[in-house]
């Protein structure tokens, strides 16, 4: 019988450590600030930043929100920028993506203060998060670390393949994967035959952003099979969130499995949660406690 990795429950956890280590902070007169910035009418980024906002506010984590129209300027994005790295009493900056088509999104997050890049994509993280130093680190992979430790305990030697090679999260999600002692692959749209590779996986991670791309045929038996992908389809006339996994199929043969919706996706805003405290207190000096 398959676990199901019950990814509600782990953000609950993480959420409730946030939440003590925000009431310490405030103890000692730290108040916690991260700081959206939303750019446009993108109405899945508006929900994605109510969430945020909303899961701030449960943590007691103080939240700025910064709005500005679709037609805004690469440099009036910048300026809110530059204003927020400069404010000390904000310890973290997201800007939501993506951004309209005409503002370089590279040039906008290489502009946040690498301590404040609660999302991990400066290239000063990235770089970090490559050497094994202390960094912020995206916060869907580093999700998805929190569940397989909870699942599998010690990663060390385990074969995990990566479905996926984004920025956000497949070559980050490799990365963690690495400096918890597993061999990686990482296979991508390029790939020949990428199933074979997955077949020899102990852990395989999906993020490609196809809906049930992965059957049963790519899994080993027992395997961990951690699915990043929210995918919208309609199906028997109702619209529904489906993973990258094909479900049904793919749990007959793991050990373990997330579902979609309730599993990645709720541990990725923990995440953010925590990536703010974690700046905070680098932000004031306080030694990091992982
Ligand atoms: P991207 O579109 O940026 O990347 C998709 C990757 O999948 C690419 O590397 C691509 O390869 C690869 N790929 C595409 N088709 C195939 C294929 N047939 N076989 C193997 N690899 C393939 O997506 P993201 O990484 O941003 O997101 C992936 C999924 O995760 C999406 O469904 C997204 O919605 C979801 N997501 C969920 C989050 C959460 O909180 N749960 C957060 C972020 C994303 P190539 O590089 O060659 O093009």
């Amino acid at each position: 019988m398959s676990q199901l990795i019950d990814g509600k429950a782990a953000a609950a956890r993480v959420l409730a450590e946030v939440k003590a280590e925000v009431e310490r902070l405030h103890a000692q007169d730290v108040e916690p600030a991260l700081a959206v910035v939303l750019v446009g009418d993108d109405p899945a980024s508006h929900v994605y930043v109510r969430n945020k906002v909303l899961r701030a506010g449960e943590v007691g984590i103080r939240s700025l929100e910064y709005r500005l129209p679709a037609e805004a300027s690469a440099d009036e994005v910048l300026e809110v920028v530059a204003a927020l790295n400069a404010d000390p009493a904000v310890h973290g900056i997201l800007v939501q993506l993506p951004l309209p088509k005409h503002i370089d999104e590279v040039r906008v997050l290489e502009a946040i203060d690498p301590g404040k890049d609660v999302d991990g994509f400066h290239s000063e993280n990235v770089g970090g998060l490559s050497q094994g130093r202390n960094v912020l680190t995206p916060c869907t992979p580093a999700g998805c670390m929190r569940l397989l430790h909870d699942t599998l305990g010690d990663l060390s030697g385990k074969h995990a393949v990566v479905v996926g090679r984004s920025n956000i999260v497949g070559k980050p999600m490799a990365a963690l994967l690495l400096a918890a002692n597993c061999s990686i692959s990482v296979v991508h749209s390029r790939s020949v035959e990428p199933e074979k590779l997955c077949r020899l996986a102990d852990i395989v991670i999906a993020a490609v952003g196809r809906p049930r791309l992965i059957d049963a045929g790519w899994i080993k038996p027992g395997a961990v099979v951690i699915d990043v992908g929210i995918n919208r389809i309609e199906e028997d006339g109702r619209s529904r969130l489906v993973g990258d996994v094909d479900f049904a199929a793919v749990q007959q043969v793991t050990a373990a499995i997330t579902p979609v919706p309730g599993g990645v996706g709720p541990m990725t805003i923990a995440m953010l949660m925590h990536n703010t405290v974690l700046a905070a207190r680098q932000q004031t000096g306080q030694a990091i406690q992982e």
